[in-house]
């Protein structure tokens, strides 16, 4: 199973309110795009580690080299586009036919786990697409125009996270569909599901979260201090 990961940072981020990119924002002393680089390499079934960037970006990508450096199976970084759709499309267009399965994932998820990694790599493979999620615990409401227009199961609503793995030549076919159509998609299972094609879900961590605006860097800071200050007080 020869796996590449694309690692998405090429969106703005503006709702943490910060003067740099979601990506280049800092949790305890590093970019979050580190972190989700690091945990990506860190997958012995992960050959390769696609950085896709925005293209203003290159000045700041170029000045973390020192700490980039320690990351192995690093790829020189792509430049993403202006809708998430155009940043995977760049991503995949660097991946030689050697690569059969990608794994998208977004650098806003810092604390993906190597091992749920491989859990939905293992279950892509028996499948072709799969995804980590997580069960919701909120009751979630279709709402237009002010309006419930729907209330799904609740035990049915689960929260889509990253990586999402599948076979390269089916994300491709499905990237292709949706732009042929005009369509654009939330996640890159959705575009997959379009084709028709079931996607396996995969019990994600709850912790596997992206962080979106300040008050998720504020609480992923302070979770950190604390498990370091743990790991300080065990014997
Ligand atoms: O915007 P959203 O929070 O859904 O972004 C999820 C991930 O996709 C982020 O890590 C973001 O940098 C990336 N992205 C991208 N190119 C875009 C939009 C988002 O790489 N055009």
């Amino acid at each position: 199973m020869s796996v590449a990961a694309l690692v998405l940072a090429a969106g703005r981020g503006e709702r943490l309110g910060l003067p740099m990119p979601k990506a280049f924002v800092p949790l305890v002393g590093r970019p979050l795009l580190l972190h989700a680089l690091a945990a990506m390499a860190s997958v012995p079934a992960i050959v390769r580690v696609v950085p896709v960037i925005a293209r203003a970006d290159l000045g700041r990508w170029e000045r973390l080299a020192p700490e980039l450096a320690g990351i192995p199976k690093l790829a020189e970084p792509v430049f993403g586009g202006a809708e998430r759709q155009d940043s995977v499309r760049a991503g995949l267009a660097t991946l030689g036919p050697e690569i059969e399965w990608v794994a998208v994932h977004d650098a806003a998820r810092p604390f993906v786990r190597p091992a749920a990694v491989a859990r939905v790599l293992e279950a892509a493979r028996a499948s072709g697409a799969a995804i980590l999620a997580a069960p919701v615990s909120d009751t979630i409401k279709r709402v237009r125009a002010g309006r419930v227009a729907e209330t799904p199961p609740r035990a049915e609503c689960w929260a889509a996270q990253t990586p999402q793995v599948f076979r390269v030549e089916l994300l491709r076919e499905a990237l292709a569909k949706a732009s042929a159509e005009g369509r654009m998609a939330t996640d890159d299972a959705q575009l997959v599901e379009w084709l028709g094609v079931a996607v396996a879900v995969v019990l994600g961590d709850a912790d596997n979260q992206k962080l979106t605006g300040p008050e998720d860097l504020a609480a992923a800071e302070r979770r950190l201090a604390d498990s370091e200050a743990e790991r300080g007080r065990r014997p």
